[in-house]
């Protein structure tokens, strides 16, 4: 077994900082096309595929924020960072089963992509049992609606996968708080129709709950589009750390 070494080399650490200064001068160049202040958006910088020296170097540029895919992979990269002396705020981004639920809330401190009741009821059992404050949620919405993909549907009256059940199951869950939504744009959709939709729906959402502010949407090819439709989180991946070897 080799170990597996605890820093960056010096030239994976110059790339790193030359992504995240190009990425932070997008999210500033479309806040300022907006009218909107830089502090407002959030950058979590998706590591998935990449290892965890990467996250303490990014954590060491600045990086506040991380996100994650896969519990296999989150679970223990979160662990060796943690034992680097880093704590980030990790977001858990992918798909969950129900019975990863108990994992991931050991170490995420948010879950975007909460997108039906059981999936709520499961994440609170486990936030009650393992954690000793509240598990942050954005329930993720499917904005073209295709329930065949992830995301609670908006608009439709679905006791399961229905937006409104949902938000309500998070908000009503002692273990977890609803802190807004999070949406991807579906494939063969302008960005900016995609996420005038998504900004319709939070708009919505806070009508009933009014502490859900935060709007999780933009990525690597699309984030000055969701700033300037009010996504309060852009999540960052090939931007930032390079393209991935595969699919994730
Ligand atoms: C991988 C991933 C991202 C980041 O995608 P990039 O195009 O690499 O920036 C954002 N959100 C989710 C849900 C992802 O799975």
């Amino acid at each position: 077994m080799t170990d597996s070494p605890t820093t960056v080399r010096p030239e994976r650490r110059a790339e790193l900082a030359a992504g995240l200064a190009r990425v932070r001068a997008r999210v500033a160049d479309a806040c300022a096309a907006a009218g909107r202040d830089t502090g407002e958006v959030t950058l979590v910088a998706v590591t998935k595929t990449y290892p965890a020296v990467d996250v303490v170097a990014l954590a060491g540029l600045g990086v506040t924020d991380v996100g994650e895919n896969r519990d296999q992979e989150a679970a223990p990269k979160a662990v060796e960072v943690a034992g680097a002396g880093v704590t980030p705020r990790w977001h858990f981004i992918g798909r969950l089963q129900r019975n990863k639920a108990r994992s991931v809330v050991r170490y995420a401190d948010v879950v975007q992509s909460v997108d039906s009741v059981r999936l709520a009821a499961a994440l609170d059992t486990a936030a009650s049992e393992v954690r000793d404050r509240p598990l942050d949620v954005l329930v993720q919405v499917s904005i073209d609606g295709d329930p065949a993909r992830g995301g609670a549907l908006p608009g439709v009256a679905d006791p399961e996968r229905g937006l409104d059940p949902v938000a309500a199951a998070v908000a009503g869950a002692a273990g977890l708080r609803l802190a807004g939504l999070m949406a991807v744009a579906p494939l063969g959709w302008e960005p900016d129709r995609a996420f005038a939709r998504l900004a319709e729906v939070a708009a919505r959402l806070r009508a009933d709950h009014p502490g859900a502010t935060a709007v999780s949407a933009g990525m690597s090819g699309d984030l000055e589009s969701a700033i300037n439709h009010g996504a309060t989180h852009v999540r960052v991946g090939s931007a930032l750390l390079g393209m991935r070897p595969t699919l994730g």
